[in-house]
């Protein structure tokens, strides 16, 4: 068996000892005579596996009580729609952050339900050489500029195409408008270090990025936000409705969560998100500190915004491109190509990829800057 370093930006990388694991489980989970897959929802091994992995993501992100979590479908694209069914009931509008491409992307879709106000907005700005690059840093909040009509402020904690990472979250308090809710798209950096869950009205994401496999999406909903939909919310998607129904209104996706828990459970056994985090700073500064220690690769994002889980970078050769991209898949590292709207490179280093791996990358890179340029 040959297993790559697998870049992708997700789905992901999940950890070998929770793939190991689930592939001796496969055939009979702990004695059932049958796979999770083939379990009944509402039967009591299921329901055991649900429990589990609900409680140890609470308690990875220390989950105040306040705070309830949904598991759903249609991931976080489905969200930019189901996040403003769920909370535009007296209002029409909400203020955005406009950080990069997938915060733009929650913006052209909430303007189907109401009035978009980009409160802040990351401008296409030139680096030290002259380039111009777009999405390069957190745009900041004027305080006051968010209109107290709003229904919430929005945001992307890590944008997983530009590389750009929210390291604080936007201080409602002092922007003057503490009584509208903060809602978190975290799609790629939720459990990759604490997080302030309590001062936010709604955090949701894909699965596919940190957590497990595509198909499962995360909700964690502040009590408060549960009754606030507009009455032509679909059931399935009506946070109380599902909340009400433990996750369970509609046919929940088992075989997802029950990775999930795997995932769960060994995110705990490394010593949970404080270990965690520290092992992500160390993987991200050994390919930042690569980059720009280097003639032939460049990272534009501003230093202090750069993200800790996807750090794309461009060949300042861009001839070089392909031949940097085969050579790589020769020494087993994959998935390296960057989005198309950015080009270049992106290497995707969420909480499952070793930092071996990481090790792998920096010495190839370095090889090649060497041999080639
Ligand atoms: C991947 C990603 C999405 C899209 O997720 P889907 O599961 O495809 O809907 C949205 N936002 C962010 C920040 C992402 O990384």
């Amino acid at each position: 068996m040959k297993r790559l370093w697998n870049f992708s930006a997700g789905p992901a990388v999940l950890p070998e000892a929770v793939l190991s694991q689930a592939a001796a489980e496969m055939l009979d989970w702990h004695g059932s005579g049958m796979s999770v897959m083939e379990m009944s929802h509402r039967g009591p091994q299921f329901m055991e596996i649900l429990q589990s992995a609900l409680e140890d993501f609470r308690e990875l992100l220390n989950i105040p009580e306040s705070h309830k979590v949904l598991f759903m479908q249609g991931g976080a694209i489905g969200q930019n729609a189901i996040v403003p069914l769920n909370l535009l009931k007296g209002f029409n509008s909400a203020a955005f952050v406009k950080s990069g491409s997938w915060s733009a992307k929650t913006i052209k879709e909430f303007a189907r339900y109401g009035r978009a106000d980009v409160v802040a907005e990351a401008r296409e700005i030139k680096d030290d050489s002259g380039v111009r690059a777009a999405n390069t840093y957190v745009p900041s909040i004027a305080p006051g500029s968010i209109s107290p009509g709003s229904a919430y402020l929005h945001y992307c904690g890590n944008e997983t195409i530009d590389g750009v990472e929210f390291k604080h979250i936007p201080d409602m308090h002092s922007l003057g408008a503490a009584h509208v809710p903060l809602v978190c798209d975290a799609s790629s950096n939720i459990l990759s270090r604490p997080m302030d869950v309590a001062s936010h009205g709604l955090i949701y994401g894909g699965a596919q990025k940190n957590i497990g496999p595509a198909g499962l999406t995360f909700v964690i909903v502040r009590e408060d936000q549960l009754d606030r939909a507009l009455d032509v919310c679909p059931s399935a998607f009506n946070y109380r409705t599902v909340y009400d129904n433990h996750s369970m209104y509609n046919t929940p996706p088992t075989y997802a969560i029950y990775i999930a828990g795997l995932v769960f459970k060994w995110l705990k056994d490394m010593g949970g998100l404080p270990v965690v985090a520290e092992l992500n700073r160390k993987k991200a500064q050994m390919l930042y500190e690569a980059i720009d220690g280097s003639a032939l690769y460049v990272n534009r994002v501003r230093h202090a915004d750069r993200s800790l889980m996807n750090v794309p970078f461009q060949l300042r050769e861009e001839a070089l491109n392909a031949e940097f991209l085969s050579l790589a898949q020769e020494r087993g590292l994959t998935q390296l190509k960057g989005h198309k709207s950015v080009g270049g490179m992106r290497a995707s280093i969420y909480n499952a990829m070793p930092i071996e791996g990481v090790e792998a990358l920096v010495d190839f890179m370095l090889t090649f800057e060497k041999e080639r340029a």
